[in-house]
């Protein structure tokens, strides 16, 4: 007894990545390069110029290398052209944020009529 027709089905179904924005530990984050990942689960960083460990979201990593002040310490040890960068990203976050509170409530102004 012989067996044909084996390997008939050998496609694989398509997987799909989804990369959430500001995830930490995401490798297209633009704070990648200046930070050591220290743990995905308590979402625990370092900074790469001045070894400052803490935890939270990516937009921390963003706000101390551009030293804002904002919900954590400026970086002390950071290149200007770096903090530069960060500053106007973080210019680009506030623009786009706007834009879908914009959106929302145009949403909301359509339903009112
Ligand atoms: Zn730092």
């Amino acid at each position: 007894m012989a067996s044909t027709g084996n390997g008939s089905s050998s496609f694989s179904s398509p997987v799909r990545v989804a990369i959430r924005k500001n995830a930490i530990g995401n490798k297209t984050d633009p704070t990648w390069p200046y930070t050591v990942l220290l743990d995905v689960k308590s979402r625990r960083v370092k900074c790469k110029f001045c070894e400052l460990i803490f935890t939270g979201p990516a937009y921390r990593m963003k706000h101390h290398l551009a030293g804002t002040g904002r919900d954590v310490s400026s970086c002390r040890m950071v290149p200007p052209d770096v903090k530069k960068a960060m500053q106007f990203l973080i210019g680009l976050d506030t623009i786009e944020r706007r834009l879908v509170e914009m959106k929302r409530e145009l949403v909301e102004m359509r339903n009112l009529f």
